[in-house]
């Protein structure tokens, strides 16, 4: 099948689903907006799509989508921030109570990134490299050359942006208030599981074993 007319025959399901079946969730939704608990950082590789991966229904997750799913630090400065401003529309409008920070097995950004930093290859992108450079840190400590560090690096990646997201004033005063909790989740798109980075251990733990579920970082 050509890949438009996947597409098509998948809006067809969609529609017939969300449209025709379950048309009250879809008007509700159209006719009061909008009001999703929970925002989720994920990377944009196609094998780790949020709303698929939490079987969520239109309406319940708010989801930021970048390549390797990173976090900027707080950066006020005028400039295009298209993460940022997703993020400040879920926290100060649609008031999120859960931030997911989505991090995965193999992901694409982070091998690139990898491959620079060991020099391996030379960086012919013209944006991709000034975004991963967001994460070098965490590449820098796990160890580029390694070829077994890639899940220590996404994990060291994950925890990045999660401090990152805490930069935000208006984030780490809601979470002081305890209004909002955020997480750091890495998928293994190998195996399926999901972990979450437990503050207490500093480790990744299985997300349904951690103690209560995914506890706030
Ligand atoms: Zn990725």
């Amino acid at each position: 099948m050509i890949p438009i007319n996947r597409l098509l025959a998948g809006y067809r399901s969609y529609k017939a689903l969300y449209h025709e079946k379950r048309a009250e969730l879809t008007q509700r939704l159209a006719d009061e907006g909008q009001r999703p608990a929970i925002l989720v950082i994920a990377c944009s590789d196609s094998r780790v799509d949020p709303a698929i991966l939490f079987n969520a229904d239109p309406g319940e997750i708010f989801v930021v989508r970048n390549v390797a799913a990173l976090v900027p630090p707080y950066e006020p400065d005028g400039s295009h921030h298209g993460t940022s401003s997703a993020i400040e529309y879920a926290v100060k409008d649609l008031k999120v109570e859960e931030i997911i920070v989505l991090g995965h097995h193999k992901c694409g950004g982070i091998q690139a990134m990898r491959s620079i930093v060991s020099g391996e290859v030379e960086d012919n992108h013209e944006f991709v490299g000034t975004w991963m450079n967001l994460a070098r840190d965490a590449c820098e400590l796990h160890g580029a050359d390694d070829p077994n560090s890639g899940a220590s690096v996404e994990m060291a990646t994950i925890k990045l942006s999660v401090k990152n997201l805490k930069s935000f004033p208006w984030i780490q005063s809601r979470i002081d208030e305890g209004k909002l909790r955020v997480h750091g989740w890495w998928f293994d798109i190998s195996n399926g599981e999901l972990y979450g980075h437990d503050p207490r251990t500093g480790q990744f733990s299985v997300v349904e074993k951690l103690a209560p579920v995914g506890a706030s970082e």
